[in-house]
């Protein structure tokens, strides 16, 4: 199937092509004709499927037509973080650039004021957050009543922090003639119960998990020494044995992101960060500059990184096995992406072996596991006793306080008393996030949505015409 037999417009092949696509991917080949003739849509489909695409560009047909009203935007499409949130503006952005469609983006921390304005010249599409999105509404800024677009993204991760409470309460704000398009990666039973609520008679389109299919993505299992300076030696091995271009590094906590980016750069590497801690340009500014290339290795945390398209990542390295099986998937998904190769690595401690067999379970192949031999590092002169100094065991034993996962494993290291808690940022779920609570052992702390303040990158103004 080619684009052109999808139903979209001259002036949107023309960009589909400016943009080097010559094939639509499996979701967009199904959900594009169905979206263009109105049907609801449940696509249970990941990152990097090309699900963006698929809503965002049969949307921009059917709004191209139309004119938006003061504070009453036409279509809303909902994301979990404000970094999903911006990635989907400039999808807008590259695929609006035929059409004269007014976008705003409202996300928690940049000015309220500016966000008011946008909405008051009238939008025709809307891209927020929940709680962002609440507050405005509460405040009367916002009307939904011309909203016949709405879009849900991400919805196992909207559940996972708490928002479906609120996006039941958006739901009911809308008209109930509207178009409704849910997209998730798995459907566990409220996502199914959402749905159910508020679609009508949707379809269904179900694409494979691309990190479980991708032949592209060669994988390995290296056995190390639970030990975090083990493991830091045996990374300078495999990021210089191995040819690494670029290479994403996970870790399961920030305070494992920042030691172990330190530790890389004084190696001589050029890496940067990314995690929930980071105000939100300071992120943009790290992602900008692994885009640009000048730096090769970004050290993330799961949260910070989920869902973000980097192109021409050659490496992906666990430096942490993941708790949660999902985590891994979403995790190598970041290489081998557009029919390139990748390398993933996941660095697995004694203590790790029931992750890995999680892991393994979910994507139902066996990983082949990498004996390597003893590293042998020239030690850089005066560093050897620091980089053994107990004070890294405790860095690496952080407290859950600094854990980015919403679900601490049973055998989660206990608190640190002294280690400072996460303040909550403005949108946090409203009405407390009652399954966190349950399950975290300090319930206090939220997600992974960290203030923004300071100046705006060009891509995020508030209104942009695209
Ligand atoms: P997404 O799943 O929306 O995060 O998209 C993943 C990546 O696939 C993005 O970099 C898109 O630019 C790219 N992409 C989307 N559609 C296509 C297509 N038909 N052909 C090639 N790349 C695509």
């Amino acid at each position: 199937m080619s684009f052109a037999d999808l139903g979209l417009s001259d002036e949107l092949l023309k960009t589909v092509t400016d943009a080097g696509y010559t094939e639509p991917t499996p979701i967009q080949a199904s959900a594009i004709p169905s979206v263009l003739m109105m049907r609801d849509i449940i696509g249970i489909a990941q990152t990097g499927t090309g699900k963006t695409a698929s809503f965002v560009l049969p949307m921009i047909d059917i709004l191209a037509h139309g004119r938006s009203r003061a504070r009453m935007p036409r279509s809303l499409i909902l994301e979990p973080t404000r970094e999903l949130a911006a990635q989907v503006a400039e999808n807008f952005e590259k695929y609006g650039a035929n059409h004269k469609l007014s976008m705003a983006l409202l996300i928690g921390g940049v000015s309220m004021g500016d966000q008011v304005k946008a909405l008051e010249k009238g939008v025709d599409v809307l891209i927020a957050t929940p709680g962002r999105l609440m507050d405005l509404f509460q405040r009367g800024n916002i009307l939904l009543t011309g909203c016949s677009m709405l879009v849900i993204d991400e919805a196992d991760r909207m559940l996972d922090m708490g928002f479906i409470p609120d996006i039941e309460e958006i739901c009911t704000k809308l008209p109930k003639q509207r178009q409704t398009l849910l997209f998730s990666a798995t459907m566990p039973p409220p996502i199914k119960k959402l749905a159910d609520k508020f679609l009508e008679n949707p379809k269904t389109i179900e694409v494979a998990r691309p990190a479980s299919t991708n032949i592209n993505i060669a994988q390995f299992v290296v056995p190390v020494a639970a030990q975090s300076f083990e493991k830091r030696k045996r990374l300078r091995q495999l990021l210089k044995q191995d040819e690494v271009r670029t290479a994403i590094i996970f870790c399961n906590r920030k305070t494992t992101v920042r030691e172990l980016n330190k530790s890389l750069k004084q190696h001589g590497f050029r890496s940067g960060e990314i995690h929930g801690d980071m105000e939100q340009p300071q992120r943009l500014a790290e992602l900008d500059l692994f885009k640009r290339g000048e730096i090769n290795i970004l050290v993330a945390s799961d949260v910070a990184a989920r869902g973000l398209d980097i192109k021409g990542v050659s490496h992906v390295f666990n430096f942490d096995a993941p708790w949660h099986p999902d985590d891994y998937v979403h995790r190598i998904g970041r290489t081998g992406r557009g029919g390139a190769t990748g390398v993933a690595y996941t660095f697995v401690a004694p203590d790790d072996a029931e992750n890995l067999d999680n892991i393994e379970k979910l994507t139902g192949q066996k990983i082949d596991r990498l004996e390597l031999p003893a590293v042998v590092e020239e030690e850089r002169p005066g560093r050897r006793r620091r980089e053994r100094a107990p004070r890294e065991e405790t860095v690496e034993m952080a407290a859950p306080a600094d854990a980015e996962v919403e679900a601490q494993p049973a055998r989660a290291p206990r608190p640190r008393r002294d280690e400072p808690r996460f303040e909550a940022p403005r949108d946090e779920p409203r009405g407390g996030d009652r399954r966190r609570d349950r399950r975290r052992p300090n319930a206090g702390e939220a997600p992974d949505d960290g203030g923004w303040n300071g100046p705006i990158p060009d891509f995020l103004k508030v209104t942009l015409t695209v």
